[in-house]
């Protein structure tokens, strides 16, 4: 269990001072403060101006997680998977605008169609849990288990949250994607296709929390595969990834050390913490938090089971939601019936997709307007060819799980 708590449980002093706990103290508190809209009264008018001008060639997709001054602008909001489905269903827009992350808009890109064009107005605004997985890495650890373990037998699958390499490695060795709400549907459809094991990249706190409390599947039947043990610097006692050959041998899912910086702050101390402070509250989290967290959670999903519950919750409903603050922000602002905080009693956000600013967007419409492509993302043909054929079984998982 000890590998299950990797982080220090980090409390804030401030949620104990003296007048902390009424909910009037806190509505206005933590996720407020974070929030200012900083674009100026100009960029705003400009944007607005460009985007009617180029309104029949283009379309921006804004990602929940996007500040509210981006969400102004975005013609579809959605999670990772939601856009590219939007992405791949306006055909008739040249130019695909992803106010989102990376891997989203390779995503985006392999799912488009060949006339359109992808374009990521920051190229800074990466993932670090996709990162943490690169395909050198996964391709080497691919060849060592198979010193050990017939590798034939065992199914890659990997979060939506990862590169397109990545995918297009589990497309070709008979694997398929997965997103925080198939995940268990995924997993089940590759030991029904005869697979004895799963490798799970990058996120190992959704493929434990999916194994484990979606499947029943025994924690000492999932391995984490720790990769950062593979560095020469290490002393290997073992095949590799700090795992024995009987452990390889006998795991049934083997999870890649990687998170997500965000989800990674929510603290098992966290939701006692907030149900002392407001009764009656519920706590709900997403899969990609920790073991413990999840375990002390009232409820689990992913984005949209988020949003969704918070949507058809009654008033006067109380929740303390351990995802991203823009979204908790929104919600809490959406629903001034409900009390909505975030379970963090601090702001969890995420760094990188919030390098996508006003600017950066204003910036690419007027290279648009200048017939000048911008950041745009392009993912190779051989890599599109396999990562295409992981996502398209996912669908097709998704489909006939819900028939
Ligand atoms: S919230 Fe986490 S998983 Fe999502 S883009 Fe940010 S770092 Fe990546």
């Amino acid at each position: 269990m000890s590998e299950l708590l990797e982080l220090p449980v980090v409390e804030n002093p401030l949620l104990f001072k003296e007048g902390a706990g009424s909910m009037s103290d806190h509505a206005g508190g933590v996720e407020d403060s974070l929030v200012a809209e900083t674009t100026s009264e100009e960029v705003v008018r400009r944007t607005h101006a460009l985007k009617e001008e180029l309104r029949d060639r283009i379309v921006i997709l804004g990602h929940h997680y996007q500040r509210d001054d981006i969400i102004q602008f975005a013609d579809r909001m959605g999670d990772s998977f939601e856009l590219s489905r939007f992405a791949s269903e306006l055909n008739d827009r040249e130019f695909i605008i992803f106010c989102g992350v990376h891997f989203m808009a390779e995503t985006a890109d392999i799912v488009s169609a060949p006339h359109q064009k992808v374009i990521l107005p920051d190229l800074k605004a990466g993932c670090s849990m996709s990162d943490m997985a690169r395909i050198e890495q996964v391709q080497d650890v691919w060849d060592e288990i198979g010193g050990y373990i017939d590798t034939e037998k065992v199914c890659p699958i990997t979060y939506m949250n990862s590169s397109a390499a990545i995918k297009a490695f589990c497309g070709e060795h008979g694997g398929a994607v997965s997103t925080s709400s198939n995940n268990r549907a995924i997993f089940q459809w590759a030991f029904d296709q005869g697979f004895e094991k799963v490798f799970f990249f990058p996120d190992q706190h959704l493929g434990r929390n999916t194994a484990f409390y979606q499947m029943g599947i025994p924690l000492d039947e999932i391995k984490l595969y720790d990769q950062t043990q593979n560095s020469p610097s290490f002393s290997r006692r073992g095949p590799g990834g700090g795992l024995t050959e009987e452990e390889l041998q006998q795991a049934k899912i083997f999870l890649w050390r990687g998170h997500c910086s965000v989800h990674q702050h929510f603290q098992p101390s966290h939701p006692n913490i907030m149900r002392a402070l407001y009764p009656g509250i519920q706590v709900m989290v997403h899969p990609e938090c920790n073991f413990e967290v999840v375990r002390q959670a009232d409820k689990v999903g992913s984005t949209s089971y988020i949003m969704k519950t918070v949507d058809e919750a009654p008033a006067g409903s109380k929740w303390a939601i351990g995802t991203e603050h823009h979204l908790v922000n929104r919600l809490k602002k959406d629903h001034p019936e409900q009390f909505i905080t975030t379970l963090a009693p601090y702001a969890c956000e995420c760094a990188t997709m919030y390098r996508i600013s006003p600017e950066s967007l204003l910036d690419i419409l007027e290279n648009l307007k200048q017939g000048v492509v911008k950041n745009q993302i392009v993912v190779s043909d051989s890599e599109k060819k396999w990562a295409r054929v992981a996502l398209e079984r996912m669908l097709e998982i998704t489909r006939l799980t819900r028939t």
